[in-house]
């Protein structure tokens, strides 16, 4: 066996000095183009590379040829660029956060004790609500900086105090993230967020566009959308017009529902279980586990689990057990949901009628009725503009403001989803719903659910687990 090191991505400031000095060679389509040929040429991948490097305009006609003209897309994964976005809203940073084939790291709302940097999104700038929203904005500000004032001077801890103070800050609050992707992922982003009905989403695709035609402009090829991606907020009016032309808006009632799960899920697990260790076709298994009592069909879910530790994964045979829930979350729970990629999540629009999350420390320091005063401001101005703003009218709302999320995802994430979000390092309002899922998981699928737990909890579980024979 060999293995190589072909490649790895470093500072842009290297690069730019490495590109002065070697010319063009110095792009990942290098690699996308020398793996494409892996597959129809029988010389080392080395030697390929060398190729596609000594010949970079002919690299570059293969991989458009390879990747556009044959759909042999996955080569173009092989080129990964990195971003550094900042000057960018809380409210476009979810939606460019919702493409999964990526990596992303943002500044944190709840260890960085937060300025008054604000984006005044192209659709109010110049308009009749700007003079409204800018006013609205600041006085959210300043509510951060009373909330704060009195989180703190009530005893709560900075950390806690910068935690919750936050929820009162508008989702126009500037951030910064870095982003690493691959090219085929960033096509499809560029061409999606062309068809954003926000603008600042719009100018981030002209502006990823800009920037990585000129690394990789072989594999960037397609950044307009096409008619069905142009059609999607038109067809969603329309599907909405269908189901419930005059729906009446709906209070929150609970915040966690389980909407759908495998039927059957543990004998369904089981005979998953069965089909890797054995050499039986699906229904076979299915069969033979059909036939087993419930003890032993425990028994199989558990025998996979027994030397589990606090940071292992379950076996991926857990990803054929499905769980959807229906989620009532702030938008401060919404930002660190949305992170987890192995799961489906659809998210509605922020929502008044599903009101606000308040923090319980908030109590304690005396300053429910500040948040609750800066959440109202933000709901007048949304009814107030947001037949003339439209989607935009949402940068005006808070942290605290809620939206309906459905989060579908196999048994496998939730356990992941559990140990970092139902540990005790988390933040509160995603450790109360990680809990309340798995309490309802654990409800539906007992054995295959027992070691659900956030990291510090694990210990106990496994006890009782052993415990249990
Ligand atoms: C206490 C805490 C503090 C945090 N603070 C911040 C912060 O300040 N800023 C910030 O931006 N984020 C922060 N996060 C979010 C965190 O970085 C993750 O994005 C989030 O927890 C989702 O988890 P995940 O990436 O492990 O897994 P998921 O996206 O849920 O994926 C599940 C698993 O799939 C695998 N996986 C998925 N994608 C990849 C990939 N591309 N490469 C390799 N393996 C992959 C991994 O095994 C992963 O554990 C914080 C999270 C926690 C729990």
């Amino acid at each position: 066996m060999k293995v190589v090191l072909a490649g790895y991505n470093v500072d842009a400031g290297i690069l730019s000095r490495a590109r002065e000095r070697e010319g063009e060679g110095v792009t990942p389509e290098v690699l996308s183009a020398a793996y494409a040929r892996i597959s129809r040429d029988p010389r080392s991948a080395g030697s390929l590379r060398a190729d596609a490097l000594r010949e970079i305009e002919k690299a570059r006609r293969s991989n458009e040829r390879i990747v556009f003209g044959l759909g042999h897309a996955s080569v173009a994964e092989h080129a990964v660029m990195n971003f550094d976005v900042a000057g960018i809203s809380r409210l476009a940073v979810e939606e460019i956060e919702r493409f999964r084939l990526a990596s992303f790291t943002e500044k944190s709302q709840r260890y960085i004790r937060l300025g008054r940097d604000l984006v005044v999104p192209p659709e109010v700038r110049g308009a009749r609500a700007e003079k409204a929203f800018r006013a609205l904005a600041a006085g959210l500000h300043e509510g951060y900086e009373e909330i704060f004032r009195r989180l703190t001077a009530a005893g709560i801890e900075a950390g806690r105090a910068k935690e919750d103070a936050r929820y009162i800050m508008p989702l126009a609050t500037a951030t910064q993230f870095g982003m690493t992707m691959n090219a085929r992922e960033l096509e499809y982003a560029i061409m999606r967020l062309a068809a954003h009905p926000l603008a600042e989403l719009r100018s981030l695709s002209r502006a990823l566009y800009r920037t990585a035609k000129s690394v990789v402009p072989s594999l960037i090829r397609y950044p307009d959308p096409t008619e069905h991606w142009r059609d999607v907020e038109g067809a969603r009016r329309e599907i909405a017009s269908i189901a419930e032309p005059r729906a009446a808006a709906r209070r929150a009632g609970r915040l966690v529902e389980l909407s759908a799960a495998t039927p059957d899920a543990e004998r369904l697990l089981a005979s998953r279980l069965v089909f890797s260790a054995t050499r039986r076709p699906a229904a076979e298994c299915e069969r033979a586990v059909r036939s087993l009592s419930a003890k032993s069909v425990r028994r199989i879910i558990r025998t996979s689990m027994r030397r589990m530790g606090p940071h292992d994964a379950v076996w991926r045979e857990f990803e054929c057990v499905e769980l959807v829930f229906d989620l009532v979350v702030s938008a401060s729970c919404y930002a660190q949901l949305k992170r987890h990629r192995m799961a489906t999540i659809l998210p509605q629009a922020y929502d008044l009628s599903l009101g606000v999350s308040v923090p319980e420390t908030l109590k304690a320091g005396a300053a429910v009725s500040i948040l609750r005063s800066a959440t109202a401001d933000a709901a007048r101005f949304f009814r107030a503009h947001e037949r003339t703003l439209g989607a935009a009218t949402q940068y005006a709302l808070t942290n605290a403001h809620r939206r309906r999320v459905l989060f579908a995802c196999s048994l496998r994430e939730l356990y992941h989803f559990s140990r970092l979000r139902g540990d005790m390092s988390a933040q509160w309002e995603i450790r109360e719903l990680s809990n309340e899922m798995c309490r309802i998981a654990e409800r539906e699928m007992p054995a295959a659910a027992a070691l659900l737990a956030g990291k510090d909890g694990f210990a106990e579980r496994k006890q009782a687990f052993e415990a249990e024979k």
